[in-house]
């Protein structure tokens, strides 16, 4: 289910038309639906309803308030990265006990603030950072869970910049290591060892390398188990995959049955962390063509929505399909479709075939929830892009956009200088 469609010649996000959003609160405005939203939370939650499972969503795919709100609400716990993150997830009413931290730079300071907070989890990716988060929980009596990431060495078969399970990848201990530092944790103050974590990767479209990354998981878990160190929980990350351009979607029916084949013996608690499969296909990016240009080799849809907007073609060569708002039967042809930003890298698609459209046509930019408005950001001294959550007939601005003026009010052509005091 997408929650998108033509009614009355016009696209609609559920029951709301998408050009009566862009007259209201102007574009380029992400809109995201709400019922996609929490019908893809609970396909994926009942899959698992027969295990205690813990399904924290990953919060940098879709980190506005509303969209964790509404997760939250569903009873969805949180995957975070940043401390920034672990604060957005509390704020929107995700419950410390269902908070996992992840990330392979947690500062002191963050990890203080976490164990203040009392997340359920730290998932550790480093043997120093182990030590850091058991001396700080140690010198304030307290005892941290901890999970070690684990790189299960498998090859995601995703974009190079979107895998993290393979050998040399900065991210988690390899499986070779991981037994001496599950050792090395018992020897630790102020940690508890509860838990095994991987991600592989992300926007992952078949179940093969999950279940090769998790079997080996799984047996490294029973060892430690077998060990005595006290895991009761697995964590199988995050990654499962969207359709972006017709690819056959990851059926979470046969991934969860892998899931559960795999993890039969093991009776604790199972953990994910979706974020893309939650949110990426219930949003969509709203922009206008601001000029039609017609070149000497081929055409422009020149748009007001950029590179700072929407990120994904330019940093991981992705493709977006990308709709007219007014529904139109004309014969298609290429074009390029374009932002205003000054690199060459800004464009969103190249020889698209498009319906014939004219200055002040609106299109939307599909699938467009995950890892859009979150990697927004204001270059070319750009506004953000405002959000807008759509439930039924009825819409929320979650996101004003915000004036010019606040994106320098806090800088000087004439800066207040300091003593460094070196
Ligand atoms: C980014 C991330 C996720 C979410 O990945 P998706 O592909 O969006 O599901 C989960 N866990 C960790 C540790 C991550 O860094």
């Amino acid at each position: 289910m997408s929650g998108f469609s033509y009614i009355a010649g016009s696209l609609h996000a559920e029951q709301v038309s998408l050009t009566a959003i862009a007259e209201a609160v102007g574009t380029p405005t992400y809109v995201y639906s709400g019922d996609t939203i929490r019908a893809t939370y609970r396909d994926f939650a009942e899959a698992f309803a027969d295990r205690d499972a813990l399904i924290c969503y990953a919060v940098k795919a879709n980190s506005n308030l509303a969209v964790l709100g509404l997760l939250a609400r569903e009873g969805a716990g949180a995957d975070a990265v940043s401390i920034g993150e672990v604060k957005r997830a509390v704020a929107a009413g995700v419950s410390p006990q269902k908070i996992v931290f992840a990330g392979v730079a947690k500062s002191a300071t963050e990890i203080e603030e976490a164990l203040t907070i009392g997340i359920l989890q730290f998932n550790v990716e480093s043997l120093p950072e182990l030590e850091r988060i058991s001396a700080i929980a140690a010198a304030r009596g307290l005892v941290a869970d901890v999970a070690i990431r684990i790189n299960p060495d498998v090859d995601a078969g995703t974009h190079a910049k979107i895998t993290t399970g393979k050998k040399g990848n900065k991210f988690g201990i390899d499986l070779d290591q991981a037994k001496s530092v599950y050792a090395h944790a018992a020897t630790l103050p102020g940690i508890r060892a509860a838990a095994v974590a991987m991600h592989i990767g992300s926007q992952i479209t078949t179940v093969a390398p999950f279940e090769a990354a998790l079997t080996r998981l799984v047996a490294l878990a029973q060892e430690l188990i077998a060990d005595g160190h006290p895991i009761t929980r697995i964590d199988c990350g995050g990654g499962v995959g969207i359709p972006y351009h017709g690819e056959a979607p990851i059926d979470i029916g046969a991934y969860a049955e892998m899931v559960k084949r795999v993890t039969a013996g093991f009776p604790g608690t199972l953990m994910f962390e979706p974020g893309r499969y939650l949110v990426g296909n219930a949003g969509v990016l709203l922009s206008r063509i601001e000029y039609v240009k017609q070149g000497s080799d081929r055409r422009f849809y020149i748009l007001d929505a950029g590179m700072n907007d929407l990120i994904r073609p330019a940093m991981y060569e992705a493709w977006h399909e990308i709709i007219s708002v007014r529904e139109t039967a004309e014969t298609p042809a290429p074009v390029d479709i374009v932002g205003p930003i000054c690199e060459s890298s800004c464009i969103f698609a190249k020889d698209r075939p498009m319906p014939p459209l004219v200055d002040g046509d609106l299109l939307a930019i599909l699938s467009a929830g995950a890892y859009s408005a979150a990697m927004a950001s204001s270059y070319n001294t750009r506004a953000l892009p405002a959000e807008i959550l759509v439930e039924g007939d009825q819409f929320a601005v979650i996101k004003p956009r915000r004036s010019l003026d606040d994106l320098f009010s806090d800088e000087s052509p004439a800066p207040a200088f300091v003593t460094s005091g070196v």
